[in-house]
């Protein structure tokens, strides 16, 4: 396989200026904007906008990278619209709410960009799809003659890290996005789901925010980690690879990098990867991972034994009754209904959960918690 460029940009703050030139020096790197955008062309600028959090959370894309590379779209041209289905519902209220809150709003205004409030939704065919051959996307994609992807370098209690592929996800429009935790609800399903939509999805240019990242409990509920870099690349799997590398994770502890690795999509290995601009060396670190880290543990337990070992070993979601507030976002995201409010507290069925942990994503208040067996621990 040919080299890839991965693109790296020292940037230390979220200030506008300085992030205005780190995405003029990722555009120079794979020619310039006009390589991308000529006058008059629609452009999607898909964000992480996964709820209604402050940018300082760093639970969302932050706004001034949005705001710069749609401030270089329009230097180019392009008439830009910034979008993306938040998780839960997907209404006008919650994008208003979701925009004002992480500061979107203000960067689109400021930017000459406008925000997406279309809340339909089209069917696009990929027969080349592995898995899923067609997906349900909302507007802006079918509408936009040039797609880039602004995502946000995060742990996940999932899929243990997101970055670029799964920023697609948020394509999906609102409680769509559930059902698709159904209907692949093991993690290889899942992951090559989102491969799959990530090739549909196809954006030109991804963008990562590692200025501040999320270790930890993510892609809500962890902690903020400053690495103080921006990266992009063409090929978002080749842009995962070499990120999730750099906060320590292996390829194989990372499912749709280890499935795109086996794909084809991108190198083994980060080193093969062309790194150009800032050298990433000094920048490596090992980001704590989410408490939900698969249980291959039970995997050297005899057959028949292993099934009830890994359910009791297995990570859950518990609500933690003093933070709840009742609030029902949870219940709204679970792809199998097994959340119910009573007493203004949100209670979890156990035995029908499958384990998603959209819960502990959609809660505004880190009221859920990923406990793990402690049984064997001294
Ligand atoms: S657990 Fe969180 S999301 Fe669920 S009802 Fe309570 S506060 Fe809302
Ligand atoms: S309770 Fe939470 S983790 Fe379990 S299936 Fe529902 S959303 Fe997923």
């Amino acid at each position: 396989m040919e080299r890839q460029t991965v693109s790296v940009r020292r940037s230390p703050t979220y200030e506008r200026e300085a992030m205005l030139e780190a995405v003029r020096a990722h555009f120079d790197a794979f020619g310039g904007v006009g390589a991308f955008v000529r006058p008059g062309d629609r452009v999607l600028l898909k964000t992480n906008l996964l709820m209604a959090r402050a940018p300082q959370a760093a639970t969302t894309t932050h706004p001034s990278l949005v705001w710069a590379i749609a401030a270089a779209a329009r230097e180019a041209g392009g008439l830009v619209c910034i979008a993306d289905s938040p998780g839960g519902r997907y209404t006008k209220e919650t994008l208003k709410k979701c925009y004002r809150i992480s500061g979107l709003e203000q960067a689109a205004q400021s930017a000459g960009a406008w925000l997406n409030f279309d809340l339909g939704a089209q069917q696009v065919s990929f027969p080349e799809g592995k898995l899923c051959r067609s997906f349900h996307l909302i507007s802006p994609w079918h509408e936009a003659d040039v797609v880039f992807s602004a995502c946000k370098l995060k742990t996940h209690a999932m899929t243990a890290y997101t970055g670029a592929v799964k920023n697609c996800f948020g394509l999906i429009p609102g409680l769509e996005k559930p059902e698709m935790h159904f209907r692949f609800q093991q993690l290889p399903a899942f992951a090559q789901m989102l491969i799959d939509l990530c090739r549909c999805a196809a954006p030109r240019l991804t963008f990562m925010d590692a200025v501040v990242g999320m270790e930890g409990n993510g892609p809500s509920g962890g902690t903020p980690r400053p690495l103080g870099l921006t990266l992009c690349a063409e090929n978002p799997f080749a842009l995962d690879l070499f990120a999730s590398d750099l906060i320590g994770f292996a390829a194989h502890e990372v499912e749709t990098v280890r499935l795109a690795v086996q794909q084809g999509l991108c190198p083994e290995r980060a080193e093969q990867l062309l790194a150009v601009g800032e050298d990433a060396a000094p920048y490596r670190c090992s980001f704590e991972r989410a408490a939900s880290g698969d249980v291959t543990f039970s995997s050297r337990i005899p057959g028949p034994l292993q099934k009830p070992i890994k359910r009791l070993l297995a990570p859950r979601p518990v609500v933690d009754a003093a933070r709840c507030v009742g609030c029902g976002e949870c219940a709204a995201s679970c792809p199998v209904q097994t959340i119910s409010i009573s007493g203004g507290k949100a209670h979890i069925e156990k035995k029908r959960c499958i384990r998603c942990f959209c819960c502990q994503e959609m809660c505004p208040v880190k009221a859920i918690d990923i406990r793990k067996f402690r049984g064997f621990q001294i």
